[in-house]
C-alpha cells in the first residue's frame, strides 16, 4: 500500500513550498494537482473558450490529454505532450484555473488522473479536495492556510521575483475573490476535511511547518 499525504488550503497558504520540501526529506512523489487544472486552463484560453462557456469547456476539455512526469524531483505538466510548466504560474491562467475547475468534466477527469498516481507510489499531493474527494483514505491530511493579507504578499513577491509588474491591493481582493469561489463552488468545495489537521501558516516560517508535518508523518508510519 502506498502512503498517501493530502495538502489542502487557499490559494498562496504556502502548500507547494512546504510539500516540495517534505517529499524531498521524505522520499515522497509530490504532486501539485493545481497544476493540473492550471494546464486544463491554457488549453482553453489557447482554444479560445471563455470562462462563462461551460458546455465548450465540459465537451473541449476531453480534448485536453493530461499527463503528469517528474524530473529531479520537479513535476513536469504535459499538455497534449508539451512541457507547460513555463505557461501555467501567471494571474490569468491561475484565474481561468479558478473558474473552470468549477466544471464536472474537468474534475473527474483530473480527479481520476490524481488517484491513479496516488495508488502506485508514496505521495503528498496539494489542491483543494485531496483530503475530501481524492484521497479520502489518506494517512495524513493537512489544511493548511494562513490570512489572505499573508497569502497576498507571499504571491505579490513571487510574481515581482519573476519580473510581473502587479499591484498589491488587486493581488489581494483576486485571493478573496478565489477564495469565495473555491469555497462555495458546488462541486467539491474547498473545505477542512473532518479528520485534517488544521495548521496556520501566518505566523510560521517554512521550516516551522514542514517539521510539524513531518512529525505526524512519521507518527503514522510507525503505528
Ligand atoms: O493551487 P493553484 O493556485 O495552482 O490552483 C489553481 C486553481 O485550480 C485553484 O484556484 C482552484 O480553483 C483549482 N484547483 C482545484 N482543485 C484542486 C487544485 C486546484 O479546484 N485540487
Amino acid at each position: 500500500m502506498s502512503f498517501n499525504v493530502a495538502i489542502d488550503g487557499p490559494a498562496g497558504a504556502g502548500k507547494s513550498t512546504i510539500a516540495k520540501k517534505i517529499a524531498k526529506k521524505m522520499g515522497y512523489i509530490y504532486v501539485d494537482t493545481g497544476a493540473m487544472y492550471r494546464a486544463m486552463a491554457l488549453f482553453f484560453i489557447e482554444n479560445g473558450i471563455k470562462a462563462e462557456e461551460t458546455d465548450k469547456i465540459n465537451t473541449k476539455c476531453k480534448d485536453a490529454d493530461i499527463t503528469i512526469t517528474h524530473e529531479n524531483g520537479e513535476q513536469i505538466v504535459l499538455l497534449n505532450g508539451k512541457n507547460v510548466n513555463g505557461m501555467i504560474r501567471t494571474e490569468e491562467v491561475g484565474n481561468m484555473a479558478s473558474a473552470s475547475s468549477v466544471n464536472r468534466e474537468v474534475r473527474e477527469k483530473l480527479v481520476e488522473l490524481q488517484q491513479k498516481l496516488a495508488k502506485k507510489t508514496d505521495v503528498i499531493m496539494d489542491g483543494r479536495d485531496i483530503g475530501t474527494v481524492v484521497l479520502p483514505q489518506a494517512d495524513v491530511k493537512i489544511y493548511l492556510t494562513a490570512s489572505s493579507a499573508v497569502r497576498a504578499k507571499r504571491r505579490y513577491d513571487e510574481l515581482t521575483a519573476k519580473g510581473e509588474r502587479v499591484d498589491f491591493d488587486h493581488i489581494e481582493q483576486r485571493i478573496i475573490e478565489r477564495d469565495h469561489r473555491d469555497m462555495t463552488r458546488e462541486i467539491s468545495p474547498l473545505k477542512q476535511a473532518e479528520d485534517a489537521i488544521r495548521v496556520d501558516s501566518s505566523d510560521m516560517g517554512i521550516d516551522e511547518v514542514v517539521d510539524t508535518i513531518i512529525k505526524l508523518c512519521q507518527n503514522k508510519q510507525s503505528k
